[in-house]
């Protein structure tokens, strides 16, 4: 686990980074919310990073997050959002802990989690696979109007946005296309959401209208296996 002042180090920079790329594209700084992602982190990590001021933090695996949710119970204001895949099964755990899913792409999933759903609505994002990539999850960009038909009249959901993960690249400027794709794609079904952007290529993201970037490894440093 990183230090103290590492961490405060890297959210300098991340932060000024998120405010330059902001400035460039003529957007307000609050416009755009950063995600911490924290998976496969302990939750000791999670508190470090609440105790440095950040609030809103991504998850990947249902079961883990359940689990830091318990754990990190006592921290007000902390916001946990999903932002892997999830099973219909799982669906429970997002459903309690979450304050935000950002991979919906499948019917079953969405009716689980409105059935599970109590309180306030669970803000969604609709995953799309934006390269139409055989190894990716999301729902191609043709059919996303049909699925949001399915989903839309399901109480205890509300549907915000979409959310995109690119193909893997080395360059930040290569995810450029896909941003561009996703966010055409959010006008035409005026979504005014963007969840989009992770290390790699978050500036670029925001450049091209996210409203939501997960920042994991530029937080955090590599994450344990
Ligand atoms: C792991 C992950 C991230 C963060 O990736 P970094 O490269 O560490 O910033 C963002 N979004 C999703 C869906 C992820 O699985």
């Amino acid at each position: 686990m990183i230090p103290a002042e590492v961490l405060a180090a890297n959210l300098r920079d991340v932060e000024q980074r998120v405010a330059a790329a902001c400035a460039r594209a003529g957007r307000a700084r609050t416009d755009v919310q950063l995600i911490a992602v924290t998976k496969r982190h302990p939750p000791e990590l999670v508190r470090l990073a609440f105790e440095a001021g950040l609030r809103h933090f991504g998850e990947n695996y249902a079961q883990e997050l359940r689990d830091k949710h318990e754990a990190l119970s006592n921290c007000a204001g902390l916001r946990w959002h999903a932002i892997g895949p999830l099973q219909p099964k799982n669906a429970k755990y997002v459903a309690k802990a979450a304050h935000v899913f950002h991979a919906l792409e499948r019917l079953e999933v969405a009716q689980e989690l409105s059935r599970r759903r109590t309180g306030a609505p669970l803000t969604c994002f609709v995953e799309v696979n934006v390269a139409g990539e055989s190894s990716k999850a999301g729902i191609a960009p043709g059919e996303v109007a049909a699925f949001l038909e399915q989903v839309k009249h399901l109480p205890n959901l509300e549907l915000t946005g979409l959310m995109c993960m690119p193909p893997l690249a080395d360059e930040p400027e290569a995810s450029r296309p896909a941003f561009k794709a996703l966010a055409q794609l959010a006008r035409q079904l005026a979504l005014p959401c963007l969840s989009m952007g992770t290390t790699g290529d978050f500036e670029i993201a925001i450049e091209e209208g996210a409203t939501h970037v997960r920042v994991g490894t530029a937080l955090f440093g590599e994450r344990p296996d």
